[in-house]
């Protein structure tokens, strides 16, 4: 199953960015146990790795729900000076591959976006032989959480204590034909990683116009979708992505907890909000 992790220094990828439009480089480097940190280095370019590592510690980024500055749209966090926006789809990348202890520095504020799934991270992962997927869980919880969106009560996400491995489920309901009502379920000791990583953000094709997104992001027009879709449902796939990216910020690979996560129809705000409870144990 790959080497192991320790043999392993630095890696480097460079892809656009959806915020900025640009290709943002991202090099990442093991750090010891101090968990994923981001930090902004608008001129990594000309920085060699051994002044990278020489950078103060109170520029990084803790990948951590206290450090969320934004749930709207994508998962956004921030130490004050310095933001990271789109975390979820690199997060989730890193809890399938079971990858921590890493310093991630960038030359923008945001992580390179890849197709809107997590392929980007995984198949550079995949090249430098660093999936080393969680094969059990072990963490208990002692008792459900329930969250309920305070604004519109019929969303909620739940964690459910179990004697299994991790699972985590997405209920989804639109008024669309191609939609409608769909659950996707996605389980560690039954599904492969790529199940749940390959299915991409998508959004509504006038919102893609609008911000000059269509052709790049998933659209939904009112009767269909604008690109043939990689699972049926690969919409409630991609929810279950988000959320996993999301947990990750409680600071513990959600995948290590003896759970069932139920979402209905939530979103990166229930998700942090689960996170954070997660954080406390
Ligand atoms: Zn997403």
């Amino acid at each position: 199953m790959g080497l192991p992790n320790a043999t392993f220094k630095s890696l480097e990828i460079s892809a656009k960015g959806l915020i900025s439009r640009a290709d943002v480089k991202a090099k990442i480097i093991k750090n010891t146990n101090k968990g994923i940190r981001f930090f902004v280095q608008r001129d990594l370019i000309n920085i060699p790795e051994q002044e990278l590592i020489n950078i103060p510690e109170d520029s990084a980024i803790l990948a951590h729900v206290n450090n969320i500055s934004s749930t709207q749209r994508n998962t956004v966090l921030s130490n004050g000076t310095d933001s990271i926006c789109l975390t979820e789809h690199f997060l989730a990348a890193c809890a399938l591959a079971n990858l921590n202890n890493i310093d991630v520095y960038l030359d923008n504020e945001e992580l390179p976006f890849g197709d809107g799934s997590a392929n980007l991270w995984l198949e550079l992962f995949k090249k430098h032989n660093l999936i080393q997927t969680v094969k059990e869980s072990q963490i208990k919880l002692k008792e459900e959480i329930y969250i309920e969106d305070p604004n519109q009560a019929h969303k909620y996400i739940k964690a459910v204590p179990t004697d299994a491995n991790f699972t985590a489920t997405y209920q989804m309901d639109w008024n669309h034909p191609k939609i409608g009502k769909q659950a996707y379920t996605w389980a560690l000791d039954k599904d492969a990683i790529d199940e749940a990583a390959n299915a991409r953000t998508f959004s509504t094709e006038a919102e893609n116009q609008m911000l000059g997104l269509s052709g790049w992001i998933v659209g939904i027009t009112e009767t269909d979708f604008t690109v043939p879709l990689r699972f049926p449902d690969e919409p409630s796939r991609h929810k279950v992505l988000d959320l996993i990216g999301d947990l990750y910020l409680s600071s513990i690979n959600p995948l290590n907890f003896q759970m069932q996560v139920i979402s209905n129809q939530g979103g990166h705000y229930l998700n942090s909000l689960l996170a954070r409870e997660l954080s406390k144990l």
